[in-house]
């Protein structure tokens, strides 16, 4: 066997170690099937990269059911049996759905298309109840494999990277645009397959909006600009949030920027295994009380990543789950005030069990241009 092929049978064996924990969770809840509609779900479970599939998953049977643009792709990639369908992949799912006998199904209730719902039950007999069990795979992807992690690690060297070269060419004038722009070439040009959603560049009062996008509004001198950004390499993501001051920043910026990078700290501080989400928020939130900015504070402290950017876990006031070993998060307060603009400092950690490995480690004082 070659190298390549060697790594190819490895990884086909980690598919398979994940079907059988998620089999392990279908018996708890005396399900005999789910059905996986989430992409990213279908790619952890099966290592299938397709825009258009559904896995059945059981005990005694692993299927994935694609269209004829992807057969070729999923009998090499997909670590189960293949079955492509010529029309509606969910009608081909109904005969053998029949055929296996299973009598309770579950499936992604936030996942699934209701159009593939209505056709699954209006196909199946009276008999079979199809069970809404939410976040099942998401739960196993919560925690990350060594491997995981060193595709997350690499996306975040790429994101940082990009971020560091982009830095030496912003100048008043350039646009948002065109700054998220260079940003997304760069990170392709480092290995990337892309960003990992929308990069925001927002500039003076437009940062407010903690959300805002790029847009054509160009750069000004003593503006304070909020680049949050994310590669996509090797099918995983990362997250990194600065502030870039284009000479000196005014003082109500720099005061807001000393706040939520102590919010930030107190934060990472916070994190390590067996300390609920709720608690790592807390810290964020007393550290803001303490600058009386927490009513500017209006999202959540982070969320998991990984083949998606937002994955369980959220690090929000009422998240009573515990963090493990192994989660990837981030760790992202921010204030956000109409009319003055938006101050946001993210990294993206590893939980360990004595605290976190911070994979977007680079410095975080407002750096001025
Ligand atoms: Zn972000
Ligand atoms: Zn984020």
């Amino acid at each position: 066997m070659t190298v390549r092929g060697a790594a190819a049978a490895d990884a086909k064996e980690e598919f398979r170690a994940r079907q059988e924990r998620l089999a392990g969770k279908l018996a708890a809840r005396r399900l005999d099937g789910f059905i996986v509609s989430a992409q990213a779900n279908i790619l952890y479970l099966a290592g299938f990269t397709g825009s258009n599939g559904l896995l059945a998953v059981g005990q005694d049977a692993v299927v994935l059911f694609t269209d004829p643009r992807y057969g070729a792709q999923a009998a090499e990639q997909a670590a189960c049996r293949v079955r492509v369908v010529r029309r509606l992949i969910e009608g081909g799912l109904v005969p053998v759905l029949k055929r296996l006998g299973w009598k309770r199904i579950g499936f992604e209730p936030s996942r699934l298309p209701y159009s593939m719902f209505e056709k699954l039950r209006a196909g199946l007999p009276g008999t079979v109840r199809l069970v809404p069990a939410e976040s099942l795979v998401e739960e196993l992807r919560a925690v990350k494999s060594a491997e995981e992690i060193a595709r997350i690690r690499r996306s975040a060297a790429t994101a940082l990277e990009a971020f560091a070269r982009v830095n030496a060419m912003i100048r008043p004038g350039m646009r948002e645009a065109e700054v998220a722009a260079e940003l997304d070439y760069q990170m392709r040009r480092l290995g990337a397959d892309g960003p990992a959603f929308d990069t925001i560049v927002a500039s003076g009062e437009r940062s407010a909006w903690p959300h805002a996008g790029a847009s054509s509004k160009a750069l000004e001198t003593g503006e304070a600009v909020l680049i949050d950004m994310g590669a996509r390499q090797d099918g995983y993501t990362s997250d990194l949030t600065r502030m870039v001051a284009l000479g000196r920043p005014g003082r109500r910026i720099a005061r807001m920027h000393r706040a939520v990078l102590e919010a930030q700290l107190a934060a990472l501080e916070a994190v390590r295994e067996g300390v609920s989400c709720a608690a790592v928020d807390r810290a964020a939130r007393q550290a803001l009380r303490r600058h009386r900015l927490e009513r500017y504070f209006v999202h959540s402290t982070g969320h998991g990543l990984g083949l998606e950017i937002h994955e369980p876990p959220r690090l929000g006031a009422r998240e009573q789950a515990r963090l493990c070993a192994g989660m990837v998060v981030t760790i992202e307060p921010g204030v956000y005030i109409p009319g003055v603009g938006g101050v946001r400092i993210e990294d993206t950690v590893v939980v360990t069990p004595g605290g976190v490995e911070i994979l977007t480690d680079t410095r975080k004082e407002l750096l001025v241009i």
